[in-house]
């Protein structure tokens, strides 16, 4: 089977979302740039994560051809291929429905405030959000990669979020740091004013954070 060890990460990854509840039922959807061969390892459409088999995989090329599968691949295939298309440095993409973010989603704002010093790591400021379109829509794909940008997270109006990272991994990470600051800020909001990091101070916890945190690689 073509990629099958990618395939399989693919799986581990959607059921750990599952698991996480950042996704209710059979939404989301993610995949993974193999480096090598620059063929894209993506979730089929609308089946339930726990059932998936390595060959329920759909493996497509950059312009979303399908290469290997028996399965439709996930409806919101352009999505993905649209950003590894712009960006090369992306290797892994995670778009969730988690309720937070969603929530934050659906306000008319012009982007989710930037609260948290994770969220400031992540994104550098305000997290943009893509105005709203049609899901598996070439305009939605469009819509989120203009928003996403060069950044690792964006929200997609009235519909959830996307991490866009150096791997698959590093992308359920943001997927889950993003949503626990999509959280915290709905309920600072609650208790009343709120200090939102100033852009330049987010910019530089984004920057140290890229430099200095972990372990040295
Ligand atoms: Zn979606």
């Amino acid at each position: 089977m073509l990629l099958e060890e990618e395939r399989k990460h693919v799986i581990e990854i959607a059921l750990q979302i599952s698991d996480m509840k950042l996704v209710p039922l059979t939404y989301g959807n993610y995949s993974l740039r193999d480096p090598e061969s620059g063929l894209v390892c993506v979730t089929p459409s609308g089946m339930p994560y726990h059932t998936l088999h390595p060959s329920d995989i759909v493996v497509v090329d950059i312009d979303g051809s399908v290469v290997d599968g028996e399965r439709r691949p996930s409806i919101e295939t352009p999505l993905h291929t649209g950003i590894y298309r712009r960006r090369d440095d992306v290797l892994g993409i995670v778009h969730t429905h988690s309720t937070f973010c969603t929530a934050w989603a659906c306000r008319d704002i012009d982007g989710m405030p930037c609260t948290t010093s994770e969220m400031a790591g992540l994104v550098g400021g305000k997290v943009k959000i893509a105005d709203f379109c049609l899901p598996g829509s070439q305009e939605l794909a469009d819509a989120t990669a203009e928003a996403i940008g060069n950044d690792k997270a964006c929200l997609m109006g009235n519909h959830g979020a996307i991490c866009a990272d150096v791997s698959i991994d590093d992308a359920l990470k943001d997927a889950i740091i993003l949503e626990e600051g999509a959280k915290v800020s709905f309920y600072a909001f609650q208790m009343g004013d709120v200090n939102i990091l100033a852009d330049q101070i987010a910019k530089l916890m984004q920057q140290d954070t890229t430099e200095h945190y972990g372990q040295v690689k």
